[in-house]
């Protein structure tokens, strides 16, 4: 077969992006690399026992790493925790041979990367499950597939440690519980903002985080650097109190500050509450270290664990109010015309209605229906007809007051609320309206529309849906009287 010019072109196109897309592989696979080696270093700066540092951020970033990238970012994890034990054996004077350490180090890394390979993937599974107002349940998985993995990773990363000789196996016993805490808080407390730095520029992310927003929004930054300096300021009052007294009581007051974390949750973006929690937990991490606070570091991690799982947790809030936003602008308004929906215009004409009681002040309310408005759909098609629905409540809103309210009822017909006005009145604007829609023609015809009317002045002993069937009653008879015209009911 041959090839058209056309196809061939396109041909190049898809393999100059296939390009472009390998080379940002690349550079995310080194930023990646980068930023686990780099994060690696920071953990042994924290570290308060031997392999074992307040929190371990590299085991967040693989987690992270799995949920994103999925297999692809095996090499990258398999190579730094292969250089990662090159490191161990320096750090602890070890002096093993390149061939063992070797050797130890793809175990590690296998033990590492199976530990929350598994969890990412299971993770990913159970999301792309979800609806998206499934949040708490997605943050319910994350914790408990994030403590399991950090537990699995705990488990074989001390028996691969201990079987090689980096670590006496006698001490195994005692490492694994201060490994996994460790693991559990990196995993817990920054995996979210790693999610949101590796998605970043990629939103094809967002679809399966559950609606959670972690684009980067630039809005209000003085107002958020404002909480975090409080909520650190308060972080570091705190620990300096406990460095002084010493008790653990003082050092258990820092569960209370779970208080300004929340309120940066509950008022700014998910990417701003997921790095406010890393800023905290590195401020935690350096004062525990800088303060000798080694003594306190289990109180210190269980409560950066508990104040990030809240904290995730109340990420779910601001996503369900912009749910119940959205959801709400659906019931209220007509999809197609955009005016009020019949729910809405009959929640509103209850309201005018007791105030116009209250006041004394007349009312009418007004029907009007397109005539032969099925003929226009079946000669012209469907989307002819919904432009001409369009049309119809764009040319009517043009020719009301402020607070006359103009409702869909469905189908053709629309409903007209006009607040002040008695039944002369509003025949009236009915006659205008009535002449505005011979003026309409549906697009791209000659064919002019029109429409009968029904008017009535509810009366103060009647209710909405009474006035509305007597109003429907005068449009029948416009209809029947040979339609483009208006009837009223006076009583
Ligand atoms: P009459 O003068 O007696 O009102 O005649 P009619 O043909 O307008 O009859 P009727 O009001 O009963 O029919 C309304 C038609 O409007 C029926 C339906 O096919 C069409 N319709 C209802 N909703 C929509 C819509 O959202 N879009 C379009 N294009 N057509 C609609
Ligand atoms: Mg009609």
């Amino acid at each position: 077969m041959r090839e058209s010019p056309a196809s061939g072109k396109f041909h190049l196109k898809s393999v100059t992006s296939h390009h472009l897309l390998d080379s940002r592989e690349m550079l995310r696979s080194l930023a990646l690399g980068g930023a686990w080696l780099l994060l690696w270093r920071l953990a042994v700066l924290m570290e308060y026992a031997p392999h074992a540092s307040i929190w371990f951020p590299p085991a967040g970033l693989s987690f992270a790493a799995f949920l994103i990238l999925g297999l692809r970012a095996l090499p990258v994890v398999m190579l730094c925790s292969l250089i990662a034990t090159f490191w161990v054996d320096d750090l602890y004077q070890m002096q093993q041979s390149w061939v063992q350490l070797a050797y130890t180090g793809v175990l590690f890394g296998a033990a590492h990367s199976f530990s929350y390979y598994c969890g990412a993937a299971l993770l990913k599974q159970l999301i792309r499950r979800s609806f998206s107002d499934a949040l708490p349940k997605i943050i319910l998985s994350f914790l408990i597939l994030g403590t399991l993995s950090s537990l699995l990773a705990a488990l074989t990363g001390t028996q691969v440690l201990a079987g090689s000789g980096l670590i006496e196996p006698q001490d195994a016993g005692a490492i694994w519980l201060p490994w996994w805490i460790g693991d559990m808080a990196g995993t817990i407390v920054l995996t979210p903002l790693f999610i949101g730095l590796l998605s970043w520029r990629y939103p094809l992310i967002e679809s399966w985080l559950g609606g959670l927003d972690f684009q980067r929004s630039g809005e209000g930054m003085y107002g958020f650097l404002s909480k975090l300096l409080i909520s650190t300021s308060l972080l570091t009052l705190t620990m300096l109190l406990a460095a002084k007294f010493r008790y653990s009581e003082v050092s258990f007051a820092v569960f209370f500050l779970i208080i300004p974390q929340m309120w940066i949750v509950y008022t700014e973006s998910a990417f701003r509450a997921a790095l406010s929690l890393a800023v905290f937990s590195i401020l935690m991490a350096i004062w525990v270290a800088a303060l000798s606070l080694m003594d306190f570091a289990l109180v210190y991690q269980f409560a950066i664990c508990v104040i990030s799982a809240s904290a995730y947790f109340g990420l779910a809030v601001p996503v369900l109010t912009a749910h119940n936003k959205q959801l709400r602008e659906l019931a209220l308004n007509d999809s197609l015309t955009k005016v009020a929906s019949r729910l809405y215009f009959f929640e509103q004409a209850k309201q005018e209605l007791a105030r116009a009681k209250r006041y004394g002040h007349p009312i009418s309310l007004l029907v009007f229906d397109i005539d032969h408005f099925k003929q226009i759909n079946d000669e012209f098609g469907h989307t002819a007809g919904d432009k001409a629905l369009i049309a119809v409540a764009d040319t009517i809103s043009k020719g009301l007051r402020q607070s006359d309210i103009l409702g869909r009822f469905g189908g053709d017909e629309f409903l007209l609320l006009l607040p002040g006005t008695a039944l002369d009145k509003a025949t009236e604007t009915a006659e205008r309206l009535r002449q505005a829609l011979q003026a309409v023609k549906v697009d791209g015809t000659r064919h002019f529309l029109s429409g009968s009317f029904g008017i009535v002045q509810i009366e103060p002993n009647e209710d909405c849906q009474e006035a509305f069937e007597r109003a429907d009653e005068c449009l029948l008879k416009a209809k029947k009287a040979g339609r483009n015209q208006i009837f009223s009911d006076q009583r």
